[in-house]
């Protein structure tokens, strides 16, 4: 049995942390004197209901819920969620789409071998779900496509439309007053695409509105730690400069490698070297 525990991040802001095993990705509510917003709905029926009995705990029930975007693992656990729901409009035409699709072994293996699901993710949803595959992910209630601000009472949430490599649609979710920053997936590398990618252009296009907002706390969704101020920063500039020199050096990763190192002074880590990789492979799509 999973037990994850809700974590409080501040006065008005807690999370359930991920769990790498099933690929669950973060949950998180953000509490005013009015209203709770909540973030994804986790990525089954089990994940849904631990989340709302950990929040029922500490007496907290959502009003309304936001999904960064539109992958199995943020999504699958919507039906349990007593809520209205929102999503981009890329969401959720991505939703009904998969509305269409069988949960069975037999189907997921078949669209992994298509190349339209992830075996990462096939073998991820295989464990989380057990033998339980009625799955009925519930359409969306309301539909946005850029930027909303709930105010929530003595706090403000903001949700905006970012897009980048991870998936067109994604989501972020922005707490002024605490300055606080849920990223979801967006600053992860496409995992549909043949091999694993980042492009300068979506890189660019993200972080010019990433960049808007003043971060001192900052929550990737399959991260287990809170990235701080200068974790974030470090990231941002790492998918820069990575998709930059992939470009630059026309995906010759000596190169790109050789002056990354050189750049930072020391020998690169094994974050920087992936993305290295990932952008050749944007770079050379
Ligand atoms: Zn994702």
């Amino acid at each position: 049995m999973i037990m994850q525990k809700l974590v409080r991040l501040s006065e008005h802001v807690v999370y359930l942390p991920p769990y790498q095993e099933t690929d669950r990705p973060v949950l998180a509510a953000i509490s005013g004197e009015r209203y709770t917003l909540l973030m994804d709905a986790g990525n089954s029926s089990s994940h849904a209901k631990l989340w709302l009995s950990q929040l029922a705990e500490h007496n907290i029930k959502g009003d309304w819920l936001v999904l960064t975007h539109w992958h199995w693992d943020h999504v699958f656990g919507l039906s349990e969620m007593p809520i209205p729901s929102l999503c981009n409009t890329e969401t959720f035409e991505r939703i009904i789409e998969m509305q269409k699709l069988s949960w069975e072994d037999q189907a997921i293996d078949e669209r992994v071998k298509e190349g339209t699901e992830i075996l990462f993710c096939a073998d991820a949803m295989k464990k989380e779900l057990g033998s339980d595959r009625n799955i009925r992910i519930k359409a969306p209630d309301i539909t946005f496509s850029s930027k909303m601000t709930f105010n929530l009472g003595g706090i403000t949430c903001i949700i905006e439309h970012v897009g980048g490599d991870h998936s067109p649609d994604s989501t972020v979710l922005y707490v002024p007053e605490e300055k606080i920053l849920f990223l979801g997936d967006c600053l992860y590398a496409n995992m549909y695409a043949k091999e694993w990618c980042y492009t300068r252009e979506k890189v660019v296009e993200m972080i010019s509105k990433l960049e808007q907002y003043d971060v001192e706390i900052a929550i990737l969704s399959h991260g287990m730690e809170p990235l701080n101020k200068q974790e974030y920063k470090a990231f941002l500039e790492l998918l820069i400069n990575a998709t930059d020199l992939a470009n630059r050096f026309k995906g010759d990763i000596k190169q790109v490698t050789d002056e990354m190192s050189s750049m930072l002074k020391r020998p690169l880590n094994e974050l920087e070297t992936e993305t290295i990789q990932f952008s050749i492979n944007g770079y050379r799509q």
